[in-house]
């Protein structure tokens, strides 16, 4: 089956085809017909299954040639992280020009000016995030009374960051009648509230035990004594090929980053306390592979769709069995293989495979030792160089800094204060 056959718009197609896209995938095949004809979507796809497309070419060949009046778009693609709303964006935009569209990012922690600017003028698509969008919805800067589509991206996230009240009043404010698409990862109490609420029978198109992506991935966990912990992590952040570390907190990622960079590994932090401008380099950084490796909190890794990380590494467990899945998801992109490890003590091991269980994820166990047979077989783990990597003006500072420090000249952290407010997901975090 073709994007042809799908009936996607054929100046679409062209740029496809440009971009050496050319089949679509079992998500784009499942839902486009239905998105298309205008139905409503319920889409379960785990992130990396090709389903900014599924919706981005749904939406796009609807509103081929329309244009926006002012301040009142067309269509709004909601996502829980500003990394998310511009990877979408990164999608959506160059495809949206062959079709006479052009769309808008609006998320906090960049200018208001250009987002108000690009209002004005009109324009057809949004990308947003909820607490931005709500801003520019009471300064008057917006309408959602034009909104024909709306589609809810990774809405497990967004409810879990406590957006929940913020889409739901959203959600109230575009044209009844219009058309929504909602992909979720899993589909809990609180998503299925919006399903319910927002979404006339909707066509249902679960990929959860899609070859493509899930199947790809094969999961560890690693058993070993606590005092050997650091170097293990060290070793295997000095493999080859780009890996993703997770830690509970802010403090806890700036630390770890900081101890494999002095042992020589090159790596950036990501997390909430950083600001817009920090995380775009650290995570521009890992894409082109300036760093090997990111040390990233759950909430911050939401943003980060690279598609070749080979591996995901749990330092500390997650806090539940969605966040393990969410972290997991970070590999086996678009049909590539990953592996996804757990560092545990003996003490921990119970734990670990009770969570995995409950995350219906059957994990091989290995007790390791540093740069031991398991370990290197597992994850490709080897000696780091001991020289430690500073920043391009030899500055010493926390995690990013010294990562993101391949562009040495820019400033950083001192930069300007940001405007908005603290988005709920930050004060859920705050330590108590
Ligand atoms: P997503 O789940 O939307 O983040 O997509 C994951 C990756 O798959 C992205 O790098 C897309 O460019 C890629 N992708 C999506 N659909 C296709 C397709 N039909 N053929 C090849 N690559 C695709």
């Amino acid at each position: 089956m073709s994007f042809k056959d799908l009936k996607v718009s054929p100046e679409l197609i062209k740029q496809l085809s440009a971009a050496d896209i050319n089949k679509p995938f079992p998500i784009q095949k499942a839902t486009l017909p239905n998105a298309i004809s205008g139905k409503d979507i319920l889409g379960r796809g785990q992130t990396g299954s090709g389903k900014t497309l599924a919706f981005g070419l749904a939406l796009l060949t609807r509103l081929s040639g329309r244009h926006a009046a002012p301040m009142r778009p067309l269509a709004l693609v909601l996502s829980p992280t500003r990394e998310l709303a511009m990877q979408i964006n990164d999608v959506v935009a160059p495809l949206s020009r062959s079709v006479n569209l052009n769309s808008q990012v609006v998320a906090g922690g960049l200018s208001y000016s250009k987002q108000i600017q690009a209002l004005k003028r009109g324009v057809p698509i949004v990308v947003a995030t909820p607490g931005r969008l709500i801003d520019l919805i009471q300064k008057k800067h917006i309408k959602l009374d034009d909104i024909e589509i709306t589609v809810l991206d990774e809405a497990d996230q967004m409810a879990d960051m406590g957006f929940l009240p913020d889409v739901k009043r959203i959600l109230d404010l575009t044209k009844p009648g219009g058309q929504r698409m909602l992909f979720s990862a899993t589909l809990d109490k609180d998503v299925d509230s919006l399903v319910k609420k927002y979404l006339k029978n909707p066509v249902t198109h679960s990929l959860a035990n899609e070859k493509s992506t899930a199947g790809n991935m094969t999961h560890h966990v690693l058993i070993m004594e606590q005092s050997q912990k650091d170097l293990i992590t060290n070793q295997i952040a000095a493999r080859k090929g780009k890996s993703i570390f997770f830690v509970r907190t802010k403090h806890g990622a700036d630390k770890l980053a900081k101890r494999m960079n002095e042992a020589g590994v090159n790596v950036g932090a990501l997390h909430g306390g950083k600001t817009q401008a920090q995380r775009s380099r650290v995570l521009e950084a890992f894409k082109a592979g300036h760093t090997n490796a990111l040390v990233a909190t759950d909430v911050a890794a939401r943003g980060i769709h690279v598609d070749d990380v080979s591996l995901v590494v749990h330092v500390d467990a997650p806090e539940n069995h969605k966040d393990y899945l969410h972290r997991a998801g970070r590999t086996a992109r678009a049909g590539a293989v990953g592996t996804v490890v757990t560092l545990a003590t003996h003490k921990q091991r119970k734990g670990v495979h009770g969570l995995a269980a409950r995350a219906g994820v059957r994990l091989n166990e290995s007790t390791v030792r540093p740069l031991d047979a398991n370990l290197i077989k597992v994850t490709g783990a080897a000696e780091p160089s001991g020289i430690p990597i500073v920043t391009a003006q030899g500055a010493k500072s926390e995690g990013e800094g010294r990562s993101g420090g391949y562009r040495g000249s820019r400033s950083r952290g001192g930069g300007k204060k940001k405007k908005s407010r603290p988005r709920p997901h930050e004060r859920r975090k705050r330590p108590r």
